[in-house]
């Protein structure tokens, strides 16, 4: 292992894979470090939408871009990333969350998006064999998907054939500065020396960057996901609906999760960060269900220097792998079948649960910050990142390469929490 790099990566997500790879393309040397596998969390676990509709008026030129890198990226990457530019469609069962999807139209006509909603009519026409009673849906045909387990590795392979390094198993138990500046991170293989270092430690990154001082407001939603055994082609679009979200494989199988619901563990950071969270979660209690028990007390544990894992809180958990959700599962297998009714037999062949990590205006921090020179953050991807991963990537390369992003990231600053200038959760969906 080198022990000095020109960047430093910690985390082996999408957005520290996808980081390597656009730097070691811009003829830098990164290093990358993933305590666990490449995609073992968040990356690995999401649906698969790749969507540029609904988004945070900031998100929109970011997706904009990355939605014409995802067209070429498969041939770019040389693996097939199962992208698909099938759409992806919103159904609203009334009109109140018609209007809403209705209102975001305004967002994306300066892009010339080609989103438009969809009647009832329209809906079963898109898609044939579903059954409801829609008030209608937001439609993006340029919208697309791709296969999570797929991406974050082909990224990580990419780079390491153009030289970046790509360590798995090995934590980043601290950033290290001086004189304001990083000089490098520590790690559980020895210290490595790096002028830039890029925290893209998704559901980590507030603990790791706690280490410099630094509050990045950050909670973790424990979301539900199951998979079905195949059926004949029903769609390429990703589909969310009140009753399941579902997106359809190349092998026929189905991707599914409970249209609503997540599940929120009460921990130390909840008391943390829970006043800056309170206004959007006021605003969707009914989607969280709350759990207070043991989550919390490991959680505590895990903060105190008394076991191994208080003080390597990063080497304790390789991959944080949170059980599935039973109820979930059922519901949106039941939902499956309610709006396909003659899909004929699908059946769970697994479940899994993913940790999102999401900050109080569900978008983003991108950039560098005040506090620290050299400290790059890439995280609180809230729940959409997978489909952004690419751009952000690129982004933190050109940060790193060239001092000045391609596109606009003042809304991702990291000092809006400080300054209390973050514009509330203005996605819908
Ligand atoms: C169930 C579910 C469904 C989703 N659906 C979608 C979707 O359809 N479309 C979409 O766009 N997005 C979706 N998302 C969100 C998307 O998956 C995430 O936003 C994205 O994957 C985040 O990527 P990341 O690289 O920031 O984080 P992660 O993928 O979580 O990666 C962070 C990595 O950092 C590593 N790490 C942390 N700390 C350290 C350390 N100290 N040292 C070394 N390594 C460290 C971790 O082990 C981890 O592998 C979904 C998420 C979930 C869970």
């Amino acid at each position: 292992m080198a022990r000095r790099a020109d960047v430093i990566i910690v985390g082996g997500g999408i957005a520290g894979a996808a980081s390597a790879y656009y730097l070691a393309k811009a003829g830098l040397k990164p290093i990358l470090f993933e305590k666990g596998e490449i995609a073992g969390e968040q990356s690995s676990r999401n649906w698969g939408f790749v969507r540029q509709q609904g988004r945070d008026p900031f998100e929109v030129p970011l997706m904009v871009e990355c939605n014409r890198m995802w067209q070429g990226l498969s041939a770019e990457l040389g693996i097939d990333l199962q992208w698909r530019q099938g759409g992806n469609l919103a159904m609203a069962a009334d009109a109140q969350r018609l209007a809403a999807l209705e209102a975001w139209l305004e967002v994306a006509r300066p892009f010339q998006l080609n989103s438009r909603i969809l009647t009832n009519r329209e809906i079963r026409d898109l898609i044939p064999g579903i059954e409801g009673n829609w008030a209608g849906g937001l439609y993006t045909p340029s919208d697309g998907q791709a296969e999570p387990a797929i991406v974050a590795p082909a990224f990580a392979q990419a780079a390491r054939a153009l030289g970046a390094e790509i360590m798995t198993g090995c934590a980043v138990d601290e950033i290290v500065t001086a004189g304001g500046a990083v000089t490098g991170v520590r790690t559980e293989r020895g210290e490595i020396r790096a002028p830039i270092v890029i925290c893209a430690a998704g559901a980590w990154s507030s603990r790791l960057l706690r280490g410099l001082g630094l509050s990045l407001p950050q909670l973790v939603i424990r979301a539900t996901v199951a998979r079905t055994t195949p059926a004949k082609a029903v769609t390429a679009a990703g589909v969310w609906g009140p009753e399941v979200a579902f997106r359809q494989r190349t092998d026929g199988s189905f991707n599914i999760a409970a249209g609503t619901g997540t599940d929120y563990h009460i921990v130390p950071d909840t008391l943390r960060h829970g006043r800056v969270f309170w206004p959007n979660f006021r605003e969707n209690r009914k989607l969280f269900d709350l759990h207070l028990g043991t989550a919390f007390f490991k959680a505590l544990l895990s903060e105190l220097p008394l076991t191994e894992a208080g003080r390597h809180p990063f080497r304790a958990v390789r991959v944080w792998d949170p059980p599935a959700n039973p109820k979930r599962v059922a519901d949106a297998l039941a939902g499956l079948k309610r709006v396909f009714p003659e899909l004929g037999p699908v059946e769970v062949t697994r479940s899994w649960a993913g940790n999102i990590d999401a900050t109080p205006d569900a978008i983003p921090v991108l950039g560098g910050v005040e506090e620290v020179r050299g400290l790059l953050i890439a995280t609180g991807l809230s729940g959409h990142g997978f489909g952004m991963g690419p751009i952000v990537g690129r982004l933190m390369a050109e940060l790193a390469a060239k001092g000045k992003p391609s596109l606009d990231l003042r809304g991702f600053r990291f000092s809006r929490f400080r300054e209390g200038a973050t514009l509330g959760a203005r996605s819908v969906i």
